[in-house]
């Protein structure tokens, strides 16, 4: 599970780690206003229009590559702070991470700016090689840090954190040290570290990261400048999410594929593509296996479904719904190896969406191609109902094999 930026410094900030204050506004109208409000309280009475105080408009999207995009615009007047709200509530969000159709924006951020020394960037993750949760670190961070992984992979500091210790303080001073920090940003850098560490483990997290983690140019007050968290990204482990009700408060649901929200309500897993064949399977296994001889036989996969172990048939009539509702389907292949899923089951759950699943145009049933596969337990049972229903299912063509079934449905789709 994704939260937003402002969740995410909500979040740091209850641990302690220290992060600029910002309110959040849903319309071009409150622009203005949310502008005086942060530059009063972060600037006090100085604020004014003009060169005014500096503050920074954030689109809320859980999809980052903001920067690049356009979607983070430093201000320094009530009017600027209005045009930069009006073009990213009315711009769709493209970005690398976001697929080429973008994403609305519903909610932007409007923080305090800050004045930036050196950008870092820090994230706690579990490392699989290693088996351990590890501290990444760099003192190159903001908006190039996947291109500087890429190309200097020893540019990225990693610190593994101890099975039950996690990070100790000493190898947060160590890593703040390396990373070139100064004077009291020392202790401050490591201080964050340890906070983010203990805050990943609290709360279950797969990643906490903070990108950038700046440092402000000193001044009389504070020669060594600040540490600041001004970016966050957090990511939750969905089965830990029981025990945090907190976090769990924070689901944007209007941020989710729908498609993927209602395979969810009914137990089954379905992950979005971009090809055309809709792929209906039992367990992730074989989930792989298919999309592999799908793409080997030339087709291009548009998205998987599972239906995983115990399946009801309501959940599989469901299941096929799902997959005709997306537009981009031109074929759907079925590819069963019953265990404890049962074959009929399926069978069934074809036949109710082939007489009861109504497109957008009003008809029923599949109006794409349909290959089914089909082995395992109750086989004999799944393969009588398809044949007897063979009639209002005229898409539907039985394969022998798996090869035999990705064949037939890269034929069919073109
Ligand atoms: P992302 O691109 O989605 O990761 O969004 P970020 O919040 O990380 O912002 C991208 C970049 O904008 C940062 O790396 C900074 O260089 C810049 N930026 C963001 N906030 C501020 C700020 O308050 N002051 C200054 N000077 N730059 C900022
Ligand atoms: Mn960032």
């Amino acid at each position: 599970m994704k939260i937003h930026e402002y969740q995410a410094r909500e979040l740091l900030r209850s641990f302690g780690i220290p992060v600029p204050a910002g309110v959040v506004i849903e319309s071009v109208e409150d622009a203005a206003q949310a502008y005086k409000k942060v530059a009063d309280e972060a600037f006090g009475a100085a604020a004014a229009d003009g060169q005014g105080p500096l503050v920074v408009i954030k689109a809320q999207v859980h999809a980052g590559g903001r920067g690049k995009a356009g979607f983070v615009e430093l201000v320094r007047s009530a009017k600027k702070a209005e045009d930069a709200a009006r073009f990213m509530l009315t711009n769709r969000m493209v970005s690398p991470q976001t697929g080429p159709e973008g994403l609305e924006v519903k909610k932007l951020l409007v923080a305090a700016g800050v004045d930036i020394a050196k950008e870092y960037y820090l994230a706690i993750t579990t490392d699989r090689k290693t088996r351990r949760n590890v501290l990444i670190a760099s003192s190159e961070g903001g908006v190039e840090i996947e291109q500087i992984a890429h190309d200097r992979p020893d540019a990225i500091i990693k610190e593994p954190l101890h099975p039950l210790l996690g990070l100790q303080g000493h190898q947060a001073r160590r890593v703040a040290f390396e990373l070139g920090f100064k004077g009291k940003q020392v202790n401050a850098a490591a201080s964050i570290m340890t906070k983010l560490a203990k805050l990943f483990i609290e709360k279950d997290c797969t990643i906490a990261e903070i990108n950038p983690l700046i440092v402000t140019p000193g001044n009389a007050s504070n020669p060594d400048g600040q540490v600041l968290a001004i970016d966050a990204k957090f990511n939750f482990d969905d089965n830990g999410l029981f025990r945090h009700t907190d976090i769990t408060a924070l689901a944007d649901s209007t941020e989710e594929n729908p498609a993927e929200m209602r395979a969810h309500r009914f137990g089954l897993s379905y992950i979005a593509l971009d090809g055309n064949i809709g792929c209906l399977v039992n367990g992730a296994g074989l989930a792989m296996a298919t999309m592999d001889i799908v793409k080997l036989h030339g087709g291009t996969p548009a998205n998987f479904l599972d239906v995983g172990g115990g399946a009801t048939e309501e959940a599989v009539t469901e299941a096929f719904s799902i997959i005709l509702s997306d537009p981009a389907v031109r074929g759907v292949l079925v590819n069963i190896f019953g265990g404890i899923m049962r074959c009929d089951i399926i069978a069934q759950g074809i036949i109710n969406a082939a007489t009861k699943h109504k497109n957008p145009d009003g008809s029923l049933g599949f109006k794409v191609p349909l290959v089914v596969r089909l082995e395992g337990t109750n086989v004999e049972a799944g393969r009588k109902l398809l044949s007897d229903a063979q009639s209002k299912i005229p898409t539907m063509q039985p394969a022998t094999d798996l090869t035999d079934a990705a064949k037939k449905v890269c034929a069919a789709v073109g």
